[in-house]
């Protein structure tokens, strides 16, 4: 019989636990976990395809030493010695790790302790400090530590929630599912979303607060104000527990609800609203997340948000507190362990006390004194010199990094280059000199930790490919290697878990808030979901007694000032990047699933009607985004959703999906002081229309060669794969193109059909009656429903539907879904819109009549917004 797994969700920081189960056929059938606290059984549109993620495509099976397959002690033994003699020849400060928060907490621990106590650097960083760098900053700055203080259940507890920054629609759906779920019993509730954009978030809003980029921090301070004109303010809270209100509240006396909506635009009616609300509603969360942290004032915004929450008493109780959710899988476990470059150990600093207790606790003469080099700083010194060995594990810098060509250049010229990942072809991993192969999701055996401090386990189902091994058994082979065995003696990762929970809780006796001692002794195997602090029972809410980690208990008011407004050069646009819902990272994983890339196959650039008609940018044509440090070419996306002035580009696009679409390349190195968290939210660029000569489509059975098409993106569909591309110096003759991009379909039958006159041209590649290829060529973006042109590959198109196939024209026979909504049941838009012309008005009639939204949720909104479209009836 099946044996079920327990385990966790390896994409967002919701951590959801998921019940995988291999089946007869070596399928994996993938379920949410009903017993999960975070998730009870929930799993959103990604979560739900993990199956679908697990094929040996792509993996890097065997160790790699310049191109050619080694031994693993070959490859150890360079990277080891390789690491001494550079130690040897120019310090500890020449090399250095850069992780990911797709490590596990196991994998993470030996990594730090390698580093910061035998190396003697503090030259490891991760990729988590792109995402929530500056939240830890934040908490630290006021409480003395880096303490998410809530619950998940302070979401559906609460009566008001304050969404900063945060496309929880799409970026934590199941976050967002249970908000929904609990305001759907309590009519009560209310959501503000605070954001630029009109997000999918913004559907179920009570209010949309369409804030000008970075003006988190004028709304906030100019709410304490607001707070304390209302008489909302909780003085005895401030009194017993907190410093510096004085101070916080002098520089927001300045900021009336006048020069707020001045800073942020946002209308005087609005901000009382929103004020109005925040101070009727004691029970409050405000949840934040990357739209708050990827800023060059990301740690002064989560300071101003913490302090209304402080100065209104709410945090610690039931139902409210601020509320940092990250994006990583295992972001928090990173921080837990020291991940990041100026934090040393277990929520330790690097503060002579500290280092003295980890040095004794590790028995690490050589441990490290003072941070490190954060990840913006890391990748200068790799680019001038200062570093010249330099380990990357699971992570892609060379898209995800700002100013991602010059990292790419950078990495180029290291001197010594080790990369461990699961992936043979990521842009970073190709760029090695030394690749080892790392275990994935359903491989590998560790814990994660999730936004509301729970640690739950990652269990394998599944053996481990070829020669890949977890990450914590690779650093620990190069740390002995390198002369430390003594203090790398793990032979499971269940032992390293148990020394990261004895020194969470050495010399600690409540003085420090991360102690997982309650864990002392608990059978790893069987590891429960369990949130710290680890309490016997009752809830593991943090700061419940108005105690903090401050020398003297009080969490501190950050008087902050808002920044001034962002000033474009005239012409320049201000770029905005994040996520899609169906896409992960640079689609390492989920590129690989046809229904997650059926939602948004290829990159686009947002922008609003107005700067499109200014522009001379049309809907659905490319637009070149550029500025001094490159271009970047992407479909036109224009929607009065955006604000005008602004841009907002996806980040998933790396070079293995896409000619022109790496758009970390037009970021700058601008960092948040305190943090060092890059703006990622905060580039500038021009916008100008990409004049094409000709557009295309095509699918087919291989990926196409693209050589010669300034323009392309490709992306896996059921038996193949679907592409758009263009040219914008058409320099080959179409046909002869054609033949080339598919030549590897084989001699088969070729049928064409061609307007001259209308510079129209289609041609489809046979075998017998199988569809091999057909692709599409137009002077115009090509017009051909993708989603009925993508069920057509590798079927039998009899000789009378092919005309019609050519013609790109759905024939009776098979309806044309439209675009794909729905992505756990297949269902496109074309198919909802029927129904709602069927008399279907509500989400719920479109379930029950499709299916579409049923499973886990995520399309919801989109149905919503469709039905909203095309009929003018309140819906549910
Ligand atoms: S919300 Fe989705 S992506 Fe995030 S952990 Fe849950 S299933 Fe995974």
């Amino acid at each position: 019989m099946a044996q079920t797994i327990r385990t966790t969700c390896p994409y967002c920081g919701v951590g959801c636990g998921v019940l995988a189960t291999l089946q007869a056929d070596s399928t994996v059938k993938i379920a949410g976990d009903p017993e999960h606290p975070a998730n009870r059984g929930r799993l959103c549109s990604k979560g739900s395809a993990l199956g679908e993620t697990l094929s040996l495509s792509g993996r890097l099976l065997h160790p790699e030493i310049g191109g050619r397959q080694s031994g693993w002690d070959e490859a150890l033994d360079l990277v080891a010695s390789t690491f001494r003699k550079t130690i040897a020849e120019h310090g500890p400060e020449a090399v250095a790790i850069y992780g990911s928060g797709q490590l596990l907490t196991e994998d993470y621990y030996v990594a730090n302790k390698l580093m910061k106590g035998f190396i003697g650097s503090a030259n490891i960083d991760t990729n988590s400090r792109l995402c929530m760098a500056s939240s830890v900053a934040g908490h630290k700055r006021a409480f003395g530590s880096d303490t998410v203080p809530g619950n998940y259940e302070d979401l559906e507890l609460a009566d008001l929630i304050v969404l900063v920054g945060s496309n929880l629609s799409w970026c934590h759906p199941v976050l967002y599912q249970r908000i929904i779920a609990a305001k759907a019993t309590r009519p009560s509730m209310k959501v503000v979303l605070v954001d630029p954009r009109r997000t999918t978030t913004a559907d179920q809003a009570d209010l949309h607060i369409a804030i000008r980029p970075d003006g988190d921090t004028a709304l906030f301070v100019g709410l304490l104000r607001s707070l304390a004109e209302r008489g909302a303010l909780d003085p005895e809270f401030i009194a017993a527990s907190t410093n510096g209100f004085g101070a916080a509240l002098d520089i927001a006396r300045d900021w009336t609800p006048d020069r707020v909506s001045e800073a942020t635009g946002i209308s005087i009616r609005d901000l009382a609203v929103f004020y109005d609300l925040f101070a009727a509603k004691p029970r409050t969360v405000t949840v934040f997340s990357q739209g708050v942290n990827q800023s060059a004032t990301g740690t002064d915004k989560v300071n101003a948000i913490i302090n209304c929450h402080l100065a209104t008493g709410r945090i610690g109780l039931p139902g409210m507190g601020p509320f940092s959710v990250t994006g990583q899988p295992n972001a928090m476990g990173g921080r837990e362990v020291g991940g990041l470059a100026n934090m040393l150990a277990a929520h330790m600093d690097f503060d002579p006390v500290s280092v003295d207790r980890v040095r004794r606790f590790w028995r690490a003469a050589n441990i490290a004194e003072k941070p490190g080099l954060k990840a913006v700083e890391l990748f200068k010194a790799v680019a001038d010199g200062r570093i010249r060995a330099l380990w990357i594990m699971a992570t892609n810098p060379v898209d995800s990094m700002p100013e991602a060509d010059a990292v790419r250049a950078a990495i180029r010229a290291c001197p010594f280059v080790v990369v461990s990942d699961m992936n043979a072809t990521t842009d970073t991993a190709v760029e090695a000199h030394v690749r080892l192969p790392a275990a994935g999701w359903g491989e590998k055996n560790g814990t994660v930790t999730n936004s509301e401090r729970r640690i739950s386990r990652q269990r394998p189902f599944l053996p481990m490919p070829g020669e890949t091994r977890p990450d914590w058994w690779i650093v620990t082979e190069v740390a002995r290697r390198m002369g430390y065995g003594d203090a790398f003696p793990y032979a499971s990762a269940s032992e390293i878990f148990a020394e990261h929970v004895a020194l969470s809780g050495f010399e600690n006796a409540g003085t420090r808030d991360f102690d997982l001692s309650g864990l002392t002794g608990v059978g790893y195997d069987d590891l429960q979901p369990v949130q710290w602090p680890v309490r016997a029972r009752g809830t593991a809410r943090m700061f419940v007694n108005g105690r903090f980690f401050t020398p003297d208990g009080r969490a501190r008011f950050v008087p902050v000032l808002p920044p001034p407004p962002i000033v474009t050069p005239p012409g320049m646009l201000v770029l905005n990047t994040g996520r899609v819902r169906d896409h992960w990272h640079t689609m390492t994983r989920t590129g690989k699933v046809a229904r997650l890339s059926a939602h948004l196959a290829e990159p686009f650039a947002e922008i609003h009607p107005d700067d499109a008609a200014s522009l001379g940018i049309r809907h659905a044509s490319l637009v070149l985004l550029e500025n001094s440090r490159g271009q970047v070419l992407v479909r036109a996306l224009v929607t009065s959703r955006q604000q005008q002035g602004s841009v907002f580009v996806p980040m998933h696009w790396s070079g293995q999906f896409s000619g022109a679409a790496r758009i970390d390349v037009l970021l700058g190195d601008q960092v948040d002081p305190h943090s060092g968290q890059p703006a990622l939210k905060m580039g500038s660029v021009s916008a100008s229309p990409a004049l094409a000569r000709r557009y295309g489509f095509s699918i087919s059975r291989h990926r196409p060669m693209l050589d010669g098409a300034e323009y392309w993106a490709t992306a896996e569909c059921a038996g193949g794969w679907r592409t758009e591309f263009a040219f914008i110096n058409e320099a080959a003759e179409p046909e002869d193109w054609i033949k080339t991009a598919f030549a590897a379909h084989g001699a088969g039958e070729t049928l064409h059909l061609k307007d001259t006159a209308a510079g129209r041209l289609s041609m489809a590649g046979f075998t017998g009656s199988r569809l091999h290829y057909a692709a599409f060529l137009a002077p115009d973006p090509v017009l051909v429903s993708r989603q009925w042109a993508v069920e057509l590959l590798g079927q039998d198109i009899a000789p009378a539907s092919r005309a019609d196939l050519l013609a790109g024209r759905p024939g009776s026979d098979r309806p044309d879904a439209g675009p794909m909504i729905c992505a756990c049941f297949g269902i496109g838009a074309n198919q909802i819109a029927a129904s709602v012309r069927a008399g279907c008005h509500s989400v719920d009639a479109i379930g029950s009549a499709l299916k579409a939204g049923t499973n886990c949720g995520s399309c919801r909104p989109e149905i919503r917004r469709l039905i909203e479209d095309a009929v003018s009836v309140p819906t549910s």
